[in-house]
C-alpha cells in the first residue's frame, strides 16, 4: 500500500485490515471491551500528570478479578527523577537529545527515567538510532 501511495503521489492513512476493522471499528471487540471495561473519571500518568477520561479499568462486574478491589494497594505513585524531561518528550514538547542529560548522564546502559528504558522508549531509540543521523546532519 505504501509503494502504490508512493508510485501515485499521495500521502494519506490507510486501513490495511479494512476485511476486520471497519471505518466504525470491530462491533463485536467494542462490545466486549464496553462490557468488561468502564472509563476512570481521571488517571495519572507517569510524566503526563492527571489527565481526564484517559484511562480504563475492570468494570464491577468483573470486581472479583480486580487486583485493584481485590488487594489493598496504596496510592502508588512513581514520580521521575528531577532531571528527566519524560513528561516535555512524550508531550512533544522537546525532543529527547534537548533533554539536559539525554546520553551524557542518561543512556540506555544507565537510564534516568522510562524513556530510556526500553528499546522503544523514545529517548532509548533516539539514542541508538536518531543521533547518528543528527550528526550527519552537523558534519
Ligand atoms: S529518559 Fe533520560 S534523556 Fe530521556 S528525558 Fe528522561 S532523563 Fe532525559
Amino acid at each position: 500500500m505504501i509503494l502504490r501511495q508512493l508510485a501515485e503521489g499521495r500521502r494519506e492513512v490507510e486501513n490495511q485490515y479494512g476485511r476486520v476493522v471497519p471505518y466504525d471499528g470491530n462491533m463485536r471487540a467494542l462490545e466486549v471491551l464496553s462490557e468488561v471495561f468502564e472509563l476512570r473519571p481521571h488517571f495519572e500518568w507517569r510524566g503526563l500528570g492527571f489527565i481526564s477520561q484517559s484511562a480504563l479499568r475492570l468494570s464491577p462486574a468483573y470486581a472479583d478479578f480486580d487486583a485493584e478491589e481485590r488487594f489493598a494497594v496504596p496510592g502508588v505513585r512513581v514520580a521521575d527523577p528531577k532531571a528527566c524531561q519524560c513528561g516535555e518528550v512524550l508531550k512533544g514538547v522537546i525532543k529527547p537529545w534537548e533533554c539536559k542529560v539525554f546520553g551524557t548522564a542518561c543512556t540506555p546502559e544507565r537510564p534516568i527515567g522510562t524513556c530510556m528504558v526500553s528499546p522503544e522508549g523514545a529517548c532509548a531509540a533516539y539514542y541508538n538510532y536518531g543521533r547518528f543521523a543528527r550528526e550527519r546532519e552537523v558534519v
